[in-house]
């Protein structure tokens, strides 16, 4: 993982002294991070689903169809700039001397790459900021274009050219994201910002299906989650259980995980689909080796539209699909009447830090 003075101290390396050298340093942080050095960039600050940044972005790389049917409204000169990494002439951008506070956005896709907050004049004759709003929503590659080593900067998320990055600006990143007015839409603070624009809009579900480390990371692991966490539910709430209590059974939680999902891209009824096929909802107080309540399957419900769901999903399981020959055992209640409470640090992303996988098995598809 790249902090953003790493990144400083190669960008360093390559504009100031050997370039053999900083392509060795390139290469070294690309292996650590198992990663191309512009992936690397933009891998080390996202969350557990790195589609998503840690402002709640959705990053994943829009298809070619979709950035050409963006770019259907752009200007022949924005189009040359922003799809054939042009550059528009110094001191001509309408955004130069812009000195209203609000955010500059990718003029394609509107993901926000850089705040009023971090501009600076350079004199260069391109607005220059010295870090972007989220580090990964800015994507670096080496460019070699016209004689000379660059690092190009992109849009991460629709690959949009945006300009380049030097490593004399300001404190504290000592970096200058030199950019193109013609890749940027500037929306000023209190404008209504399009839905392209904003962070995305999550749900969440909670499911226990057996032990929280294969559950979370199960569904940590489906693209459109963004976030899962391990945790105690559907047990005595009268004080905070501690894993140790829950193991004995006496305060009837279940071990359960919340997902925090974006139902644009995995819906409610793919969660409880991907549910029945990463536990058997018919054994009753076990999953596989593990025996005790705890280990019980049960879904809770956020929404009246949630558990409706849920309910006929179970319904028809049971009816027709791969477990009605056994009685469904799975609990189904509302979240609001049972409280979540986040299992100890050393439970959650348990086969994310300690390595290996669920041995459990994952069944087909009905
Ligand atoms: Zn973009």
């Amino acid at each position: 993982m790249l902090s953003p003075r790493t990144f400083r101290n190669i960008a360093l390396a390559i504009f100031g002294l050997s370039i053999p050298l900083a392509f060795y340093a390139i290469m070294i942080a690309a292996t650590n991070a198992n990663a191309s050095p512009r992936d690397s960039y933009t891998m080390s600050k996202t969350s557990t689903q790195s589609n998503y940044s840690q402002s709640g972005h959705n990053i994943a790389r829009l298809s070619d169809e979709k950035i050409q049917e963006l770019a259907k409204d752009l200007s022949p000169e924005d189009r040359r700039i922003i799809l054939n990494d042009g550059t528009e002439p110094p001191f001509c951008g309408n955004l130069l001397d812009n000195k209203k506070e609000g955010v500059y956005h990718c003029k394609l896709c509107k993901l926000p790459l850089f705040g009023s907050d971090s501009k600076f004049t350079s004199g260069t004759g391109w607005p220059s900021f010295f870090t972007p709003v989220d580090p990964a929503h800015v994507s670096t590659e080496v460019d070699t274009s016209h004689g000379m080593v660059r690092e190009e900067i992109t849009c991460t998320r629709c690959n949009a050219h945006l300009g380049h990055v030097f490593p004399d600006g300001p404190e504290p990143t000592g970096l200058r994201f030199c950019v193109n007015s013609a890749s940027l839409e500037f929306f000023e603070e209190g404008d209504t910002l399009p839905m392209a624009a904003l962070p995305t809009q999550t749900q969440t579900a909670y499911f226990a299906g057996g032990c929280f480390w294969g559950i979370e990371d199960r569904y940590a692991k489906l693209p459109g989650v963004l976030n899962v966490v391990s945790g105690y539910q559907g047990g005595d709430d009268s004080k905070t259980p501690t894993y140790q209590e829950v193991c004995t059974g006496a305060t009837g939680h279940a071990e359960s995980v919340r997902v925090d999902f974006d139902p644009s891209v995995v819906s409610y009824a793919e969660l409880l689909a991907w549910f029945f096929r990463i536990h058997d909802p018919t054994q009753g107080n076990r999953q596989g080796p593990d025996v005790g309540t705890q280990y019980r399957s049960a879904i809770y419900t956020t929404s009246d539209e949630q558990y409706t769901e849920a309910k006929a999903f179970i319904e028809a399981q049971q009816k027709e699909g791969r477990w009605s020959k056994r009685t469904i055992t799975t609990e189904l209640r509302r979240a609001e009447d049972t409280k979540f409470y986040e299992a100890e640090e050393y439970h959650q992303d348990y086969y994310a830090k300690n390595g290996g996988t669920c041995a459990a098995p994952i069944y087909p598809e009905d």
